[in-house]
């Protein structure tokens, strides 16, 4: 009796709804339309991108403000996706980057909610990437058979090493490893006795042997071993398709499966591998795409 009543009682209410309102169809629309933002439609939200001009290589910053909490959001450039991480009430943001190869021009990072999108432009702009002419002993760059399958077989460990995308670690800006000026920068071509070539796909820093390194953020030892090119190398997975690497290391202060803190001390400069002199070589990928540190380092997220 009580539910009959109730009900009678809600039917009788929404006749006096339905005489109260004037029957304009405009109206009636506008109340449906209302009803179905409360049902979880997004609402309108800004994106912005910066910087605004990049270079190939380079990683760029995405933050979407005003979007509907608890519905996805999606951020996209050129048919590639990139995580997004929360930054508080009704705020998102992603770190993308692009490949060394993308051609320049004018581009739109897509963003995404339910129905709702953004273009928002980034341009790439024309670069030009500075060569570096070596002379070396050729038994020095012709590695043997040996040494040919060893090299092939840590590229393909280094390369899963870096391929799953997991749960998001790292937290506000990445920071740098080592104080010490850049020496050799990325995307330098390495023109080796004017036959063999190679692109520096991370930069060099100077660096003390001995000098600690510290982790440019929070993340997880995925792998401390030593390499034929890298000599001993450690790789942070920092979540969200984001890793560091870190090479030519006198010594590990970590083991894999460790977590460490953003700042925390990884490890020691040294010249271990196919190295000159002490240094550091340091890199990023995001979602297996090989990153300009430097511009890593720029984001602040
Ligand atoms: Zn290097």
């Amino acid at each position: 009796m009580p539910l009959r009543s109730s009900s009678s009682l809600f039917y009788n209410e929404a006749q006096t709804m339905f005489r109260k309102i004037p029957s304009s169809p405009v109206l009636i629309l506008l109340s449906l339309l209302g009803l179905l933002c409360l049902r979880g439609e997004a609402t309108a939200f800004s994106a912005a991108v910066s910087p605004v001009r990049i270079s190939p290589g380079d990683a760029f910053l995405v933050r979407v403000k005003g979007a509907t909490d608890g519905l996805p959001v999606s951020v996209e450039l050129k048919g590639r996706s990139f995580p997004v991480a929360s930054c508080g009430k009704a705020c998102s943001l992603a770190i993308g980057s692009v490949d060394l190869g993308m051609r320049p021009g004018r581009y739109k990072v897509l963003v995404s909610q339910g129905k709702r999108t953004r273009k928002v432009p980034l341009v790439i702009r024309k670069t030009t990437f500075p060569s570096l002419y070596l002379t070396l002993p050729e038994e020095k760059v012709s590695p043997g058979e040996e040494d040919m399958k060893r090299i092939e077989r840590e590229a393909e460990k280094v390369r899963s090493a870096m391929e799953p995308v997991s749960e998001r670690m790292w937290e506000g800006d990445f920071v740098r490893p080592v104080a010490g000026a850049v020496s050799t920068s990325f995307g330098t071509r390495r023109i080796i006795n004017n036959h063999r070539e190679s692109i520096h796909r991370g930069i060099d820093l100077r660096g003390a042997g001995g000098e600690h390194i510290q982790a440019a953020n929070r993340g997880r030892v995925v792998l401390a071993e030593e390499l034929f090119f890298g000599g001993n190398t450690l790789i942070l997975d920092h979540g969200q398709g984001m890793y560091t690497i870190y090479m030519h290391l006198s010594a590990f202060s970590v083991t894999p499966g460790d977590i460490t803190e953003k700042g925390a001390v990884i490890g020691s400069v040294g010249s271990t591998g196919r190295s000159s002199g002490p240094h550091l070589h340091f890199g990023a990928r995001v979602l297996g795409v090989s990153t300009n540190p430097v511009s890593l380092l720029k984001l602040k997220p």
